[in-house]
């Protein structure tokens, strides 16, 4: 019986595995001797799946998987949490920025009954300025325009107990938003708190760019208020055009034909157009994942595993 499960999803990490593992093992050797650490290789380009394999030579807890491809880490995490066969599952980042320390308070929690522990940064000193305003500005829109509560400074580093787990996997979507996944299954859940470091080694590999993808994907995923906002501007603007109309409409009647009017005739026509398009923009993003969802491709390939 497998009681932990670690799941930690890995891309170019070949600088970091020997921390890691150097690190990681006492902190779960002092919980229980029966735990499991799942790494998937996500397609990575350099020596991350060969040492995997040599760690496997050494320790059979520590279980390889290796993508086909690099599919993204919320594919390689769903892949991890798939194969993991724990009483408890915990996502974990290679990079060592969640301390592994925390994991025996988490574990103490779940004994208590708890199904899920929240691991939330108290701080986020290490982020930059940007970083840290953009990710404060994406809870407060997200949890304004979506039903379920996504806790802020809180990453994929959590416990979920097996049945949470189970409930997890039931979810089919493509679009993997986990962090929205994991707290959209809800069960009852604390949080315990913690400072997160720099990486240990290695870089990140997310951009301003990707997160705001990733940002765009929360929110497209877990609310459809950006569609259904339209109907309100919608009824908003033709109220206000049905009165400019009557005012225009008696002023003609009463003083006769008025020439002048290029402005407000530009600016009506202009700021139409403008809306129009941004609203077809947003039914397109919706669009753009129902035709993801229906396709119904493998979220991720596995090219083969070592240990499991
Ligand atoms: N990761 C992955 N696939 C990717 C990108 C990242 O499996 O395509 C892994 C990475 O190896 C790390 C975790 O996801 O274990 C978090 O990535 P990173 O530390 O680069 O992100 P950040 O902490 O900056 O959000
Ligand atoms: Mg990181």
């Amino acid at each position: 019986m497998i009681e932990l499960s670690i799941v930690i999803p890995m891309y170019n990490e070949q600088e970091v595995l020997p921390k890691l593992f150097e690190r990681l093992k006492p902190c779960l050797e002092a919980i229980t001797k029966n735990y499991e650490i799942i790494c998937v290789d996500d397609g990575s380009k350099d020596e991350t799946c060969t040492m995997l394999r040599a760690y496997n030579n050494f320790d059979e807890r520590i279980k390889v998987i290796h993508l086909a491809r690099n599919f993204g880490k919320e594919a390689a995490l769903t892949c991890g949490i798939d194969y993991s066969s724990g009483q408890a599952v915990i996502p974990f980042d290679a990079d060592l920025q969640d301390p592994p320390e925390l994991i025996s308070e988490l574990v103490a929690q779940w004994r208590k009954g708890y199904k899920v522990v929240l691991a939330t940064r108290r701080s986020r000193e290490t982020d930059s300025w940007l970083k840290r305003v953009s990710s404060d500005w994406f809870y407060k829109l997200i949890n304004v325009v979506s039903t379920v509560r996504i806790p802020h400074h809180t990453g994929d580093f959590r416990l979920m107990d097996g049945q949470v787990v189970e409930a997890v996997k039931n979810l089919p979507e493509r679009t993997r938003f986990m962090k929205g996944i994991f707290a959209w299954v809800g069960f009852s859940t604390t949080t315990v708190y913690f400072d997160r470091e720099p990486r240990a080694a290695g870089t990140t590999t997310w951009n301003y760019w990707k997160l705001w993808k990733f940002a765009l994907d929360g929110i497209f995923s877990f609310t459809s208020v950006p569609l259904r906002v339209w109907t309100y501007v919608g009824a908003f603007i033709s109220l206000v055009s049905f009165l400019w109309a009557i005012k225009i409409i008696t002023r003609t009647i009463i003083f006769g034909i008025d020439v002048p009017g290029y402005a407000s005739l530009m600016v009506a026509v202009l700021f139409m157009g403008g809306m129009q398009l941004l609203s077809i923009g947003i039914i397109g993003e919706y669009v753009g994942r129902i035709y993801s969802e229906t396709k119904q491709r493998p979220l991720y390939f596995v090219e083969d595993t070592v240990g499991l």
